[in-house]
């Protein structure tokens, strides 16, 4: 790396620590930055350098947007009985493209993880329990995935719930899905139908 001019090795060293992607083909990203159009590669800087500014969580459902709340949280069209909890926001993305859920969601922000120091702390049960005293909300449907951390916070989260909300049914997405599978990953038909035979926890 000690050859590699000062402004372009931090750059790398930055890229190389997003997801997929290792020392080299960070290199290669730059690079192809430094080959594109000077316009484009200022406006894909901004566009990173305003992320933050033009980006926040939906008070709502803590979900990204540009907008508090949400698209989602924002549409009174949608049912408000039933709430759809998932670790991440990206799930919920999924969910929405399937198009056959109308009810609300709530991020969770994780899933417990000891080896990761994922514990209650670090998700965001408070936005959770605030919801549900609201009293609106009928049934909680778990859509945390068939991985062995998902297995762990569903049942964390059942207990944490059933004595404090005992008028809210918990549900979780059907066992059909395939086991270690993650929401975000979930094809759509396989989607729907988790959620048609979602059984009660
Ligand atoms: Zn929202």
């Amino acid at each position: 790396m000690s050859q590699i001019p000062e402004p372009l090795r931090e750059l790398v060293e930055q890229f190389s620590r997003l997801p997929g992607l290792g020392p080299k083909s960070a290199m290669r990203v730059a690079m192809t930055l430094l080959k594109w159009p000077e316009a484009e590669t200022r406006r894909l800087g901004r566009n990173v350098h305003d992320l933050r500014d033009k980006l926040h969580l939906c008070s709502r459902c803590g979900g990204l947007s540009a907008s508090d709340p949400c698209a989602v949280c924002g549409d009174a069209s949608r049912q408000r009985d039933m709430l759809c909890l998932v670790s991440e926001w990206d799930s919920m993305l999924t969910l929405e493209e399937g198009g056959f859920y109308h009810g609300q969601y709530m991020i969770l922000g994780g899933l417990l993880a000891p080896l990761e120091k994922m514990d209650a702390e670090s998700l965001d049960l408070e936005r959770l329990v605030r919801r549900l005293e609201e009293g609106e909300v009928r049934e909680l449907v778990l859509a945390l995935g068939a991985t062995l951390e998902a297995e762990n916070t569903a049942s964390f989260i059942k207990s944490l719930l059933q004595r404090r909300f005992p008028q809210v049914t918990v549900s979780r997405l059907a066992q059909g899905i395939p086991l270690g599978a993650e929401v975000k990953y979930m094809d759509r038909e396989t989607l729907r139908q988790s959620l048609q035979y979602r059984q009660t926890l």
